[in-house]
């Protein structure tokens, strides 16, 4: 008798043991940043605190960088042009010099003062439309004299950094990279608080750590630029972040021409030789910014920067349907 209920409390014992130590999906989605953020992740009962807190991170980066919002540091950078710099956090301070190294890398095809041509073409409306009469040449090359990243003047001392553009009417818009960095330390809080598989997705960013308990990896749809709903490839991701970039996130329709919101600080115009441009990379800022600059630089100019940074690979879909990848793209099979 005694022997089997000590039996059947190890038997309890046990069983409750691994239900403490099984992992269950956990699984959240808010509107944040003018999109979807949703976070995955695998853990115990205290997982859902821990994702909160990475919300929480993403609220905080966006807080600093959006450049929509008046409060932001960005704004702050923005209203001082032409004077002199602000003070800003290291935060702001990193992400605008990882920005410009990717805006070196990318010869200016990335460029985050682009806000004076976004602001003509009409982007910087909720709903962006066709616009009348269409910008002429004098508008662009007026905007375009405000578009250049190597004037951000940024300082850091051992106490504070600082931020400041030159010239009054320059803009910063970090449209093209703010949710990948916003991801980013979404991810790094997440790995810190002790987790070891989870997925942060912010609009067209999306980055991951670990495997799934199973010892699978996260699967990623990448989406058909084309036809909604339907994907082109599906792609594994461990450690690492994709983003991508599509002509059909915000576009209209003017003189039988397809306006999309990515420009070509080059000519001023936006770019209409591409659908979609998917980089997969260590980190999320990286594939945020890639995706967009690979956008302007087209298959040619874009596959050559790209086979030159380590860990980064990009698959592209031209407007005749072409597709077009990177050395060591990882998955051929693709269905356009
Ligand atoms: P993404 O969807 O990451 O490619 O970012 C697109 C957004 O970046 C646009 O909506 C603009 O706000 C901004 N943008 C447009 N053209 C450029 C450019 N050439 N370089 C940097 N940012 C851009
Ligand atoms: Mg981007």
């Amino acid at each position: 008798m005694k022997k089997t209920i000590i039996l059947q409390l190890i038997i309890l014992a046990t069983a409750s043991l691994q239900s403490a130590l099984a992992e269950d999906l956990y699984h959240e989605v808010r509107p944040l940043m003018h999109t979807f953020v949703e976070i995955k992740a695998y853990g115990t009962a205290g997982t859902p605190r821990i994702i909160d807190g990475a919300f929480s991170e993403i609220q905080r980066i966006n807080s600093l960088l959006n450049n929509y919002d008046p409060e932001s540091e960005i704004s702050a950078i923005n209203k001082a042009a032409g004077g002199k710099p602000v003070h800003v956090s290291i935060e702001t301070y990193r992400a605008l010099s990882d920005a410009k190294a990717y805006a070196r890398i990318s010869r200016g095809a990335f460029d985050f003062t682009i806000a004076p041509l976004v602001k003509l073409w009409g982007f910087n409306r909720e709903n962006p439309g066709p616009i009348n009469p269409e910008p002429g040449n004098d508008a662009i090359q007026g905007a375009r004299q405000l578009v250049d990243y190597r004037a951000l003047h940024l300082q850091k001392t051992s106490r504070a950094a600082f931020a400041g553009l030159p010239r009054s009417g320059m803009h910063i818009d970090t449209g093209a990279f703010g949710k990948g960095v916003a991801a980013e330390y979404a991810i790094g809080y997440l790995k810190e608080q002790g987790l070891k598989s989870a997925l942060v997705a912010a609009g067209g960013t999306i980055t991951a750590i670990g495997l799934k308990p199973d010892g699978k990896t996260w699967q990623i749809g990448i989406r058909h630029p084309r036809v909604d709903g339907s994907f082109l490839t599906i792609i594994s991701l461990r450690n690492q972040s994709v983003s991508t970039s599509g002509d059909y996130e915000k576009f209209y329709y003017k003189g039988g021409k397809r306006r999309t919101h990515i420009i070509d600080p080059r000519t001023g115009m936006p770019v209409s030789t591409i659908q979609s441009v998917t980089v997969i990379a260590p980190r999320a800022s990286t594939s945020d910014a890639l995706s967009t600059a690979l956008f302007v630089l087209g298959p040619e100019q874009g596959l050559e920067i790209i086979e030159k940074e380590k860990g980064v690979e990009a698959l592209m879909v031209t407007t005749s349907g072409e597709i077009v990848y990177s050395s060591g793209w990882p998955q051929k099979k693709i269905i356009y």
